[in-house]
């Protein structure tokens, strides 16, 4: 979709960078006001006729057994559980869409979607606030940067978002992991059943339905869900939170939004006699030429690298480190999770008939955290943070042995087991960062990124905690041969990227204010996770969405205001 020439010259009231879970939002909530928006989004347009959660293998080119044919062109993106022969095409091109890491130092940069929507179209949809005490860390440990706002702050927020999107969740009274707006939560299955009763009588930790953002109840037109399985596929009744038939599809229906697809923003332009954003380049992935378009007020929610991406890449003579990086701590503190490391058993005793093509319900469990939590002396051997996610599986004996007969009953026999992995807090350290990597460019023309991260002490000895407590809960529960999944030597980086722009109240020491405007240019706004000082257990999702909105807020004030 290219701009007409009036549109070009047109001037919008707010340019929003990536339509994913923190850009959607922001259109949504500015252009219903009566801001008049544009979204511009790198990826191809996204609508049900895409979503094949109900399509047979069998119908499909490759039967999805060809997995060689997609890893050419994308080798690092089907690395990702998500990806298949279904949805490659919702993935970038890896070869088209290069980065580059340091020596010793692999990442594996995935979910790196281009359709609107972003990585909600493939998200696990799991939903879980922060707690007071894990944003207040910093103060308390004196590792990193506080939040400049407080659970307080925020909480109106994530009420406003959970009704919204629709989660469905049990709500356990716990401080140490506050409960959301739920609809009536899914069932636990016996197993579950068992599991958290005996983990809650040995060590009163409480194991719980994973908060998930999809319906159990019907929601503004959305239908609730009929357990089909495969959500990373789309969802054609709507039942999980995608942006594409939510905040995306409410900002262009308000018709002050206009949404440019296939758009890969390059630059925030600069006015330097004011030192204000006066608009964003970008170049149209169809036919490569490369456009401006104008805007009073510039919101980058492209996903943390990207956005962080496009800051270096905008540097002037006025911001040669990259916009609005005064402090010199822009791309630095990148934060992600530990996970892939845990326990799993088995549980003959529960067995039931295995079945293939059965109702699927679309989430696991969740243990809250239990390790430095309020009221208790902290650990010794690591700061911060984690909970486990996890599930119980009925499957058939695929390794049985034998033929005829035999094998049928060996294959049937039921194999019951329930695997539990470790998600944590990785801490933000400077060495940890992004760079502009000048020696290598993107198919578009725009120079890429360098990676560098690595594990510290404090993840080793999270990880190795993770997989003895993992171990010990599966004993208590009755589990037999119980194996354990030790963190591997190269580890898997969940697609739960934070920091590198991160939000303080002193400039000196951080890029964004608590409203994610950056300190030294009023009219840009960085929506994503880059502002995130710290990177808390939870999966961020339901944190970034909360607060753009809450600066979403804060910018139309300004705006009216004239502060902006
Ligand atoms: C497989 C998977 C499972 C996940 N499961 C969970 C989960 O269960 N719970 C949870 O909380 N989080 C989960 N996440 C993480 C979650 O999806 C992200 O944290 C969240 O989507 C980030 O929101 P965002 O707005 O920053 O980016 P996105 O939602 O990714 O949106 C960014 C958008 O910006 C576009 N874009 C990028 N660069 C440019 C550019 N230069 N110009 C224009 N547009 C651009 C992209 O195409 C994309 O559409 C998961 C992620 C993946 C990949
Ligand atoms: S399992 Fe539920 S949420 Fe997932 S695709 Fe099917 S209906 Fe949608």
């Amino acid at each position: 979709m290219n701009l007409s020439t009036n549109q070009a010259q047109q001037t919008y009231d707010v340019l929003i960078v990536g339509s994913g879970a923190s850009g959607g939002w922001a259109a949504k909530r500015l252009s219903e006001a009566g801001l008049k928006v544009a979204i511009l989004e790198a990826g191809r347009p996204q609508s049900s006729a895409n979503f094949s959660e109900h399509t047979p293998k069998f119908k499909l080119k490759y039967r999805n057994m060809a997995p060689e044919i997609f890893s050419k062109s994308r080798p690092i993106q089907s690395k990702v559980y998500a990806f298949s022969e279904y949805t490659a095409n919702w993935y970038c091109d890896d070869s088209e869409e290069p980065y580059t890491t340091a020596p010793g130092k692999p990442y594996n940069w995935l979910g790196r979607t281009r359709v609107v929507g972003g990585r909600m179209n493939i998200w696990g949809r799991i939903c879980i606030r922060y707690s007071d005490w894990e944003m207040e860390a910093p103060s308390r440990d004196g590792y990193g940067e506080p939040w400049p706002l407080e659970y307080k702050d925020l909480a109106p927020y994530y009420d406003l978002v959970e009704r919204y999107i629709g989660v469905n969740g049990m709500a356990e009274g716990l401080e140490e992991r506050p409960d959301g707006v739920y609809q009536p939560p899914f069932p636990l299955t016996c197993l579950e059943t068992h599991f958290r009763n005996r983990v809650k009588q040995k060590f009163g930790r409480t194991t719980t339905l994973q908060p998930t953002a999809v319906l159990t109840q019907s929601l503004n037109g959305r239908g609730a869900c009929h357990y089909c399985g495969p959500c990373e596929r789309g969802c054609m009744t709507r039942s999980y939170f995608n942006p594409v038939f939510t905040t995306v599809a409410d900002a262009v229906l308000s018709g002050n939004c206009t949404l440019t697809t296939n758009a890969m923003a390059y630059q925030v332009l600069m006015d330097p006699d004011r030192n204000r954003a006066r608009g964003v380049s970008y170049i149209d992935r169809n036919t490569k030429e490369t456009r401006e378009i104008n805007g009073r007020v510039v919101i980058l929610c492209a996903q943390t690298q990207e956005s962080v991406r496009i800051l270096l890449n905008s540097a002037t003579p006025q911001h040669p480190g990259g916009l609005a990086n005064a402090s010199g701590v822009l791309g630095h503190y990148f934060t992600n999770h530990i996970a892939n490391s845990g326990a799993s058993g088995e549980f003959p005793e529960f067995g039931a008939k295995p079945s293939l093509g059965g109702p699927v319900r679309p989430a696991g469990v969740y243990i809250v955290p239990f390790r430095n939590i309020k009221g208790q002396a902290p650990r010794k051997d690591f700061l911060r943070t984690y909970g486990y996610e996890g599930y119980a599986s009925v499957d058939f004996n695929w390794s049985a042995h034998g033929y005829s007969e035999a094998y049928k009953k060996a294959l049937h026999t039921p194999q019951v087991a329930f695997s539990i992995g470790g998600w944590g807090e990785t801490l933000p350290r400077f060495d940890n960062f992004v760079e502009i990597d000048s020696t290598v460019k993107d198919a578009y023309g725009i120079p890429v990124i360098k990676i560098h991260m690595s594990d510290g002490e404090n993840e080793d000895a999270m990880s190795i905690d993770v997989v003895e407590s993992a171990a010990e809960m599966l004993d208590a529960a009755g589990a037999k041969n119980i194996r354990l999944h030790p963190k591997p030597a190269i580890p898997y980086r969940p697609n739960h990227e934070a920091g590198m722009a991160r939000m303080g109240s002193d400039p000196k020491k951080s890029i964004l204010n608590q409203y994610q405007q950056a300190h030294e240019i009023q009219n840009l706004f960085v929506m994503d996770a880059s502002g995130f000082p710290t990177n808390p257990s939870p999966n961020p999702a339901l944190t970034i969405m909360a607060v753009c909105v809450r600066s979403c807020d804060y910018l139309m004030e300004e705006l009216k205001r004239g502060e902006i």
